[in-house]
């Protein structure tokens, strides 16, 4: 990931239409670069702030970001979580057909 693909992602990332491989590594760019985390904060100003202009509501783009960004990383950590345990559940089920076709032979 690198500053030019961060931009083009942020459409994307505003419409939670990322994957989870491009979710992670869009996060762990804006961890590392401030120069984008600086893009980010803009284009929400940009997309957000017109709305709350418009809204009448106070704006406060900090924390804005931050939710957004920490709501992101909350979802993608749960739905790799999720991953993880259908893997698992799939693993067992495997093992189970193991052991019914080991059970099998014994008893032929
Ligand atoms: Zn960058």
């Amino acid at each position: 990931m690198n500053c030019r693909n961060f931009r083009d992602m942020i459409p994307a990332f505003e419409a939670d239409e990322l994957d989870d491989e491009q979710l992670g590594a869009f996060l762990t760019h804006y961890r590392e670069c401030a120069t984008c985390r600086e893009d980010l904060s803009i284009q929400l100003l940009v997309d957000r702030g017109l709305d709350h202009l418009e809204t009448g509501k106070s704006f406060n783009l900090r924390k804005e970001v931050e939710q957004t960004v920490t709501e992101s990383s909350r979802r993608l950590k749960a739905r790799r979580k999720l991953e993880k345990i259908a893997y698992t559940l799939e693993l067992v089920t495997v093992g189970i057909a193991l052991a019914a076709g080991a059970a099998m032979l014994l008893i032929w």
